[in-house]
């Protein structure tokens, strides 16, 4: 049994929280040993939305195995980063040196 994603009710991102579509995922790769960058916190980007940084690949395997994937998240193998396009909220590797269009940056 694959695990379901909840498309409604949902809770948009916060700086502390990524939305609700992506907390099971970002919450089940914490459990398989995935780290966050928690430290900076979810970064409101003003192109392209709230994104949380993933010290990691991101493991697209466990996730496809694990979960029943909605068409409104997009797993993006080529640039490492899933998207939910119903609440524009990313979970993206992070890489070094980038720069966000927001007043908050990686730490
Ligand atoms: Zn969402």
């Amino acid at each position: 049994m694959k695990i379901e994603i909840v498309e409604s009710p949902f809770e948009p991102a916060t700086r502390l929280s990524v939305c609700s579509h992506l907390v099971p995922i970002v919450n089940f790769l914490e459990k398989s040993g995935a780290e966050f960058d928690w430290a900076t916190g979810v970064i409101p980007d003003k192109a392209v939305g709230n994104i949380l940084l993933s010290e990691d690949d991101i493991d697209f395997v466990l996730i496809e195995d694990n979960f029943n994937i909605p068409d409104y998240l997009f797993l993006d193998r080529f640039r490492n980063m899933i998207f939910c396009k119903k609440c524009w909220c990313v979970v993206e590797k992070k890489s070094p040196g980038k720069v966000y269009n927001s007043s908050i940056q990686p730490r």
